[in-house]
């Protein structure tokens, strides 16, 4: 799965539940922010607006006063008459009339009545302390008022039944125009009903409220639910119904992420039902799929807490382990791929398992380090290239990853992407390694040997990229390429008139299985119009193990044509002696190995010698190949050895240097 889609994922996942949390928070403090602000400013609304008609009559009152011009008596009565607990006073602060009871606190203080252009100077009631002017405002006394919704509604009920309402008084200052101060007290009226309706307000916003919120917690609750039931279907498999990739990915990070888990030993597996398809193909896909269920729960069921498997693609698995030591792993991981093999009691399966081993960093203070940077799909990727060492093994195998495999396996990748290019721009250089006579010291053939050199990676022998080919299927086209480009060489030099010697082109174990290879080497040469005796094919010697009859007829074919073929790597691998009696080859390469180490090593003398006796008598001729020293040439002449091919007489030449020396030969 890519790794775009994990990461949105988890993107959309967090944010989910970041948003949801942040939304309940914003909307709560919101909500009772705006329902203090509401009680506060409502409240002093009505009250601001209840005590400024009272102003008015009080600013009357001074007007009143004012009108008596200095008649203070008729001033007097005629304020007296207003009904109103007032006092004046001069500038001192001496009281010079009062009517009713002065309860007026002694500090007052300025405060801004809404709808109101000037500030009102004003005083608390020392009886009835709610309304106090403070800070330029007016504050409430709210526990005063809790108290007091309390008296209305039970005792004062009982008590006086006639009171419905109560009386809050404040006191406020109107200047006069000879200095003298009016103070006079204004009440505001709150009747039982108001009470009850903001109580009853009040209760209501703050059910609704709580109403809102119950209503989010169901909503994110359900959408944490839905999210769980969507998560379970996104981590779904579609073919095991068992966890995905995804899942392991992000699951597998988030436990070897864990501080706690730095000092526990994990190892990522890559397992794989080793021939899946052929399964599918044999019964079909519906069961070959319920096999992988089948595995997969084996192998869950033989893990620990805190492992896990997940299927990630065709017949892959990956699997996340804990161990304390290699060995106790090993031992685990082979008795469950021995169960996996007998899964079916009709047939036996082979498994391979690829293992990385993430292992324990620890610091200089000897503490283990989190894996902060972990990345899975990374360490997955090493299972898998462990794994893929395994394919060419059809039995059950396990592999562990090395970081030497990473370069082995970029540079099989390097090769496999540049191959066609590097095929197509003619990059693959034919080198020619003469033979030669050992008594007359006359080249008397040449092998053709590739060389790469290539613009990005330099020049490469084949050991870098032969066994690469010979795996991925493109050495036939290389042996195509060789026998053209060796069959143009060679008709070049024909018509130079150099006297040519026949050149051995290697052809691969894996071009047998084509029916017509001797035909398509015929018509390649004749194609380009070299003489078939120029030609020599160089067979390996483990290709005598394939199917020996098709072998035979090829190189029955090939001689027919008039070509010349070889046994290449004589001795190197199981004793092939038994082919020789049936396979009609002209030629038998003693392997490089013969000539090797120890030069008297007298064993390895004798059966050089009765080597070459034995081609003799099969009418064939003999080729040393990694002949150094003298020594040696000198005795593979004594023994009647045909040719030689080794560094004593010339390394692989580029086909110039090779030219030369035909040319010095004439
Ligand atoms: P090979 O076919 O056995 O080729 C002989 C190898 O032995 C060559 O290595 C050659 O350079 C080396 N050799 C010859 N004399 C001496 C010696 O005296 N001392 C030492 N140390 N080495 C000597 P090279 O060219 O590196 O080729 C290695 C292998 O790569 C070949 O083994 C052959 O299996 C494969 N190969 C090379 N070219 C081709 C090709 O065109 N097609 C195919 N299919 N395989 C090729
Ligand atoms: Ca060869
Ligand atoms: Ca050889």
């Amino acid at each position: 799965m890519s790794n775009t889609k994990t990461k949105g994922f988890r993107k959309y996942n967090k944010n989910n539940v970041v948003s949801v949390t942040m939304t309940m928070l914003f909307l709560g403090i919101f909500i009772a922010v705006f329902l203090v602000l509401f009680v506060m400013f409502f409240f002093r609304y009505v009250v601001a607006s209840g005590i400024i008609s009272e102003y008015g009559s009080v600013l009357y009152m001074g007007q009143v006063y004012d009108a008596a011009e200095g008649d203070l008596d008729k001033a007097y009565n005629a304020l007296d008459a207003e009904g109103r607990s007032y006092f004046i006073r001069d500038e001192d602060g001496k009281i010079l009339h009062e009517k009713g009871k002065n309860t007026c606190a002694s500090e007052g203080e300025y405060v801004t009545v809404y709808s109101y252009d000037d500030q009102v100077y004003m005083y608390a009631d020392t009886d009835v302390d709610f309304i106090r002017p403070e800070k330029g405002s007016i504050t409430f006394d709210y526990k005063g008022f809790v108290t007091w919704a309390r008296f209305s509604n039970k005792i004062n009920r009982i008590e006086h039944k006639e009171q419905d309402s109560f009386d809050l008084p404040v006191w406020v200052k109107a200047g006069l125009s000879d200095g003298n101060e009016l103070i006079g007290q204004v009440h505001f009226h709150l009747e039982n009903n108001d009470i009850i309706f903001f109580v009853v307000f009040c209760v209501c916003v703050g059910a609704l409220t709580c109403i809102a919120f119950v209503l989010l917690l169901i909503h994110m609750f359900r959408s944490v639910y839905r999210k769980h039931k969507l998560t379970d279907i996104f981590y779904m498999d579609d073919v095991t119904d068992g966890r995905n990739w995804m899942w392991f990915t992000i699951k597998g990070e988030q436990i070897l992420k864990k501080k706690k888990n730095a000092s526990i030993n994990y190892a990522i597996l890559d397992l794989v039902f080793v021939k899946y398809r052929n399964y599918c193909v044999v019964h079909s896909v519906s069961e070959g799929e319920q096999m992988l269920r089948r595995v997969e729960n084996f192998v869950n069921t033989n893990l620990y807490v805190g492992e896990m498997i997940a299927h990630y693609a065709s017949a892959n698995f990956a699997v996340m382990m804990r161990y304390t030591n290699e060995t106790e792993l090993y031992d685990r991981i082979d008795r469950i791929m021995a169960g996996l093999e007998h899964l079916d009691k009709n047939h036996k399966f082979s498994f391979h398992v690829g293992v990385d081993l993430l292992g324990i960093t620890k610091d200089q203070h000897g503490r283990a380090v989190p894996r902060r940077y972990i990345n899975i799909e990374r360490e997955y990727n090493n299972a898998c290239a462990a794994r893929a060492t395994l394919e060419e093994n059809d039995d059950s195998a396990r592999a562990t990853f090395d970081s030497a495999m990473v370069e082995e396996q970029k540079w099989i990748d390097t090769v496999r992407e540049n191959q066609q290019s590097a095929l197509d721009n003619e990059e693959f250089l034919v080198y020619y390694q003469p033979k030669y006579d050992p008594q007359t010291n006359e080249l008397k053939g040449a092998e053709a040997l590739i060389r790469w050199q290539s613009p990005v990676y330099g020049f490469k022998g084949p050991g870098a990229f032969i066994p690469i080919f010979e795996k991925n299927g493109f050495i036939t086209e290389i042996d195509h390429y060789m026998l053209r480009h060796v069959a143009m060489d060679q008709k070049r030099w024909l018509e130079q008139g150099y006297s040519c010697v026949p050149v051995s082109v290697n052809i691969s174990r894996a071009h047998f299985i084509e029916d017509d290879l001797a035909e398509q080497i015929r018509d390649a040469v004749d194609a380009i119009g070299t003489p078939h005796e120029l030609i020599e094919l160089e067979l390996t010697e483990s290709a005598f193990f394939d199917d020996k009859n098709a072998l035979v007829t090829t190189i029955k074919r090939l001689k027919s044509y008039g070509f010349t073929v070889s046994m290449d790597d004589f001795g190197s691998g199981y004793s092939s002696l038994n082919s020789l009696k049936d396979i009609p080859l002209d030629v038998l390469k003693l392997d490089a190995e013969f000539f090797r180490g120890d030069a008297d090593d007298k064993r390895r003398e004798i059966i050089v010698a009765e080597a070459i006796k034995l081609a003799k008598c099969l009418n064939m001729r003999t080729v040393a190949e990694g002949v150094e020293v003298k020594e040696q040439v000198d005795f593979l002449a004594d023994q009647g050895c045909d040719m030689i091919q080794g560094y004593y007489f010339a390394k692989p030449l580029p086909g110039n240097e090779y030219e030369d020396r035909i040319r010095q030969e004439k």
